[in-house]
C-alpha cells in the first residue's frame, strides 16, 4: 500500500492525453511488444511530462498550485509521428519528429513561473515523450509510425505514488489552457 501521510509527495507536471490518444498510444506500444520486448505501460497511465520536480514538501503545494495557475498559453495541437528508443533506460517512447514551439512555450512558461516563485527542479531540460514501454529487450532503429495528433487543452499536476507494482500517478488539479484574449 503506498504511504499517503508522507510529509513529502513526489510530483510532476505533464500533458495528459485523451482517452482516444491514450487507446491509441497503447496500440502501438502492444504492436511493438512482440518486437521490442518489454513492461508495457497501461493506456490510463501514458503521459508527457513537461516539467519534473521530484520530491516536494506537501506544504509547498498550495504555491505550488498557485504558481501554476498563472501560466497562460493558448491551446494547442502537435502531432506524434515516431517511435524512438533510448538503450541507456531501455525505453521505447512516442515523439514528435519535428520540434513543436508551442510544447516548448508552455514548459517554459511553467519553468519560469516556478523559478520566479523559488521553486528548484531535479532537471530543467524538457525533451517531448510518451515512455510505452520499459526494460526493453531489442533497442530498435527510431521509426516512422501512423500520426497522432493530440490536441492540448490543458496540462496536470501529478503525484507519483511508489507502490509495490511500480509507480501509482494521481492528479492532484488541472488547469485548462485558455485561447487568446480570456
Ligand atoms: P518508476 O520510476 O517507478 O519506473 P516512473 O518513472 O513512471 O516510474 P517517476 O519516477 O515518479 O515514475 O516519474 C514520473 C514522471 O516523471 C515520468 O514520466 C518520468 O519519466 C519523469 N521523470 C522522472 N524522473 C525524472 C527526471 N529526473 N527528469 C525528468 N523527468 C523525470
Ligand atoms: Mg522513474
Amino acid at each position: 500500500m503506498p504511504i499517503k501521510n508522507s510529509s513529502v509527495a513526489r510530483v510532476f507536471f505533464a500533458l495528459w492525453p485523451e482517452e482516444l490518444v491514450q487507446r491509441t498510444l497503447h496500440s502501438l506500444a502492444t504492436e511493438y511488444l512482440p518486437l521490442c520486448e518489454g513492461r508495457i505501460m497501461d493506456a490510463d497511465t501514458l503521459h508527457m511530462t513537461l516539467l519534473f520536480l521530484g520530491e516536494m514538501e506537501r506544504a509547498r503545494l498550495p504555491l505550488l498550485r498557485q504558481t501554476a495557475g498563472k501560466v497562460s498559453v493558448p491551446p494547442f495541437r502537435f502531432v506524434l509521428d515516431r517511435l524512438s528508443f533510448w538503450s541507456y533506460n531501455r525505453i521505447a517512447y512516442a515523439t514528435p519528429l519535428v520540434e513543436v514551439p508551442a510544447l516548448y512555450q508552455l514548459a517554459t512558461a511553467l519553468q519560469q513561473e516556478l523559478i520566479a516563485a523559488g521553486f528548484l527542479f531535479e532537471n530543467y531540460e524538457f525533451n517531448p515523450h510518451v515512455t510505452l514501454l520499459r526494460q526493453v529487450g531489442h533497442i530498435l532503429e527510431s521509426q516512422a509510425i501512423a500520426p497522432i495528433t493530440w490536441q492540448v487543452d490543458a496540462f496536470v499536476l501529478v503525484e507519483s505514488v511508489m507502490t509495490d507494482q511500480g509507480a501509482r500517478y494521481q492528479i492532484l488539479q488541472k488547469w485548462p489552457l485558455l485561447p487568446v484574449g480570456h
